[in-house]
């Protein structure tokens, strides 16, 4: 794989940006400053020759690759991937600056996190909900139920949490056993404390384009786009995926971010076909590594929702082969999180894209923090 060029290149350019790449091919030229997601998407070839100094062509892990011809063989530049945990840490450290101002004024803003059963998964993800919380400042309480909670029971404790003035926040852990009537309980919820975003009020709310509380994942990756620089405006934009939680919140936020936006799902006709023609691809279905490269136009910027456990060896073996750090994991865990998106194959072809671990997973929490902070001050008004 070619990471940089030297000696004169032919570029591919759309014939609008002409001018400006010949102008700025002067010593000074610059493929960074033309090297953004959407350039990429529009280049096609002219047969310019430009002559690029090496250290002028490098990327900075920032930027997204170019896409260059030699003769007429394309080289392919692996795509940033976009680093998650760290837009996370970012947007953690600034809730906990404004917790700190609102922490002088005598608010501390809290979070009441509900499990019911024991399923392991998600008393880890409450444990870990529950840690950030405290070590950003929010009071934070934990309930835990147990699995023969019957849904009144449960209605019950959520409503108490509605009328505690101590919490601004509510998060009943899904999934729910399945005798609970999970729709019941999450309209239960305050849609003022909802900070899952799953209440209708909120859903309704989102749709009509209202300030709102949204659910967290799909905030999460409109900031991972917001923050790489994507330029989501006019962009064609796939979700794939449906679902409550994810998808159809994924889309309105993207359409009202002003992306021309493409819903897939389990019946959608040709799909490959469709994908490949997004600027934009958001996988959230929930299916180890579907999204192959061919299914990704070239310089597309990919987001990978999914998370899928695999424990199977040979399944490891055929996604990532030798790679050192998926073995390390694997053989240390016994299993390792693979996302929607067959990540060995797209990165060739993408000019970013979110890895799985540490891309959109890390960004969950994170919103939903900012969510939380978001509730306390709304109804608080501070
Ligand atoms: P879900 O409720 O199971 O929905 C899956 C969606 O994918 C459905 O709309 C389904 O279509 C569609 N789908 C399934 N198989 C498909 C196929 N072969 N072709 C096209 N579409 C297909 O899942 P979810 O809750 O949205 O979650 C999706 C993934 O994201 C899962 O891996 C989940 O673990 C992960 N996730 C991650 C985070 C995070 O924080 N990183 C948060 C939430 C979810 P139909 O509607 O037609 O059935």
């Amino acid at each position: 794989m070619m990471k940089l060029w030297e000696g004169t290149i032919p570029l591919l350019a759309e014939e609008g940006w002409r001018d400006s790449l010949i102008e700025d091919g002067a010593p000074g030229w610059s493929a960074r400053r033309y090297c953004s997601a959407d350039l990429l998407l529009r280049l096609r070839p002219i047969g310019l020759a430009l002559r690029a100094t090496p250290s002028a062509l490098s990327l900075g892990s920032a930027h997204p690759p170019l896409l260059c011809e030699e003769g007429h063989k394309f080289h392919d530049v692996a795509a940033t991937f976009i680093n998650g945990t760290k837009i996370a840490e970012d947007i953690k450290r600034e809730v906990a600056s404004e917790l700190e101002d609102l922490k002088h004024r005598g608010i501390q803003p809290g979070l009441a996190v509900v499990l019911v059963g024991d399923d392991a998964a998600s008393s880890a993800y409450v444990n870990m909900k529950a840690k950030t919380c405290e070590q950003l400042g929010f009071y934070s309480r934990k309930l835990t139920m147990p699995s023969s909670l019957s849904t009144d029971q449960l209605l019950c404790e959520v409503r108490k949490l509605n009328q505690d003035d101590a919490i601004d926040g509510i998060l009943v852990q899904l999934p729910l056993p399945k005798h609970v009537n999970k729709h019941a309980i999450l309209e239960s919820v305050d849609p003022q404390k909802d900070v899952d975003g799953f209440h209708s009020a909120n859903v309704g709310s989102l749709v009509l384009g209202h300030e709102t509380l949204v659910a967290c994942t799909p905030l999460g990756v409109m900031e991972v786009l917001r923050r790489s620089g994507v330029k989501i405006e006019g962009a064609n934009a796939i979700v794939l995926g449906r679902s409550d939680d994810v998808g159809k919140p994924q889309a309105i936020l993207l359409m009202h971010a002003n992306a021309t936006v493409t819903i897939c799902h389990s019946k959608t006709r040709n799909l490959p076909d469709v994908v490949r023609q997004a600027d934009i691809v958001v996988a959230a279905i929930g299916k180890t590594a579907m999204v192959t490269r061919d299914w990704v136009k070239p310089g597309a910027v990919v987001i990978d929702v999914g998370t899928n456990k695999v424990s199977d060896r040979a399944e490891v073996q055929r996604l990532f082969g030798d790679d050192p750090t998926r073995w390390k994991d694997f053989e240390k865990r016994g299993y390792i999180w693979v996302g929607d998106v067959d990540e060995r194959g797209v990165k060739e072809v993408a000019s970013m894209m979110t890895p799985v671990p540490g891309g959109v997973g890390p960004m969950t929490i994170a919103t939903l923090m900012k969510n939380t902070l978001k509730a306390a001050r709304t109804r608080r008004a501070v």
